[in-house]
């Protein structure tokens, strides 16, 4: 039996450096990667195999490049704090992560994966403690993933063994599946991991053929650290030990040194700025237009929802389309269309995928999602871009089919492989447990 899946929509995006939208156009998907992508000529293609949305626009799915999905256990705990200081994460999480044990997370993970899917992620890089207990839900969600496992040394031995040990050891567990893959989640270079970790972090990296995934720039801490302890910067520190070699994704960058960002330039590392985040916690704008400009490569994050900031990507797209243009006193210092590509084929390429993928082209990844037209609140027929009405007009829970890896994770708006009210009745008996133990303390 065929597994060609021949897709007929209205407005295909393809996602190109030219804008290129096909109305109407087939996209043709067999063993999870796409195989041809061809405008209607005549009427419509019919028959066995073939899925017509109709007044739909599909495009790649969206690829969040900073998550920690445990974290929706706490959603809404740290509001009225920032959680980029140490200060906010004191006052508003450790208290809570200190009674955290890891049978509390998998619920919470497969929220989180469920409230991605239903938002139209079909690709995301994860980060936190427990990465081995809910590796399974992750898999199961059939969501593409970067799994890193946490990390937290604080230049202490025995902490910098076991942790290097279980992170190994997670790895080694993951093995070689393309789809899920273990990664390695340093939490912040030179401030809770040490040069001699980071060593070894990147040595683990390269033996597995996996990434890093670590908070950067929240605040200047790496920055004075460098400083005092080396007298250089962290930026040219991290580029000589070979950080930039392998797929590094930094987190926030809100205080990345500007003049040092062509260190960054051309590498496998990518900054991955979370506006909502950032304006939320009252930080510094992270500099995408000047990265962008210098030649590094720039993706999306969430961050954890902790302070009720949610899943959705096309969210985060304007948040920061905005938020770049209100620090630049420029109008569209980031266009609809470069805002749209970071959501999708940078994210690729920051978690080490082809340059096709993240495109509606043939030979890449088959992640599609699809909106219905009217959901857009699309201007006049030649007043707006297509790519203008996704990245102002689109809410991703709007999405009607998401499809990762050429199988569907929703299909015509209902979800098919996670369970969410199960998941979320099992997240509330998490927390009121986490919260009965906190109170016991
Ligand atoms: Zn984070």
């Amino acid at each position: 039996m065929s597994t060609v899946v021949r897709i007929v929509a209205d407005h295909v995006y393809v996602n190109d450096d030219d804008g290129t939208v096909l109305s109407a156009g087939v996209v043709e998907i067999d063993g999870g990667l796409i195989t041809s992508v061809e405008p209607v000529s005549g009427s419509r293609p019919r028959g066995e195999g073939v899925l017509d949305l109709g007044e739909s626009i599909l495009m790649p799915g969206l690829v969040n490049a900073h998550a920690h999905t445990p974290m929706s256990l706490m959603r809404g705990v740290s509001e009225g704090h920032s959680l980029l200081t140490l200060e906010g994460w004191l006052g508003a999480i450790r208290s809570l992560e200190a009674h955290l044990t890891p049978e509390l997370v998998p619920a919470s993970v497969a929220v989180s994966c469920a409230e991605m899917i239903a938002s139209g992620t079909t690709t995301f890089a994860d980060q936190y403690f427990y990465a081995e207990q809910y590796l399974p839900v992750i898999r199961d969600s059939g969501l593409r993933a970067a799994v890193a496992y946490g990390i937290v040394e604080l230049g202490d031995d025995d902490a910098r063994a076991a942790g290097l040990a279980a992170a190994e050891a997670f790895l080694e567990s993951a093995g070689d599946d393309p789809l899920v893959r273990g990664w390695v989640g340093p939490h912040a270079f030179f401030v809770d991991n040490q040069l001699e970790a980071i060593d070894a972090e990147l040595a683990m990296a390269r033996r597995h053929g996996a990434g890093l995934h670590t908070h950067y720039g929240t605040s200047a801490e790496e920055e004075e650290a460098c400083q005092r302890d080396y007298g250089r910067s962290a930026l040219s520190i991290m580029r000589e030990i070979g950080l930039f070699d392998v797929p590094l994704l930094l987190a926030h960058c809100n205080a990345i040194a500007r003049d040092e960002l062509a260190l960054l330039a051309g590498t496998r590392a990518t900054i991955v700025p979370a506006a909502s985040v950032a304006m939320i916690s009252g930080a510094e704008a992270p500099p995408v237009r000047e990265a962008l400009d210098a030649g590094v490569n720039v993706a999306l994050g969430t961050d954890n929802w902790c302070g009720d900031n949610n899943a959705d990507l096309f969210e985060e797209m304007r948040t920061l389309g905005k938020l770049a243009a209100f620090t630049a006193k420029t109008p569209n210092s980031i266009p609809p269309r470069e805002l749209i590509a970071l959501a999708t084929w940078r994210g690729h390429r920051a978690l080490g995928g082809s340059d096709d993928d993240g495109r509606l082209v043939a030979g890449a990844v088959a992640d599609v999602i699809a909106l219905p037209v009217g959901a857009l609140h699309r201007g006049p027929a030649g007043a707006q871009s297509l790519a203008s009405a996704l990245a102002y007009g689109a809410s991703g829970f709007s999405s009607t089919d998401v499809m990762t890896a050429g199988r569907w994770l929703k299909r015509d708006g209902a979800l098919t492989t996670v369970d969410l009210p199960s998941a979320r009745a099992q997240q509330q008996r998490d927390f009121d447990e986490l919260m009965a133990r906190v109170r016991a303390a």
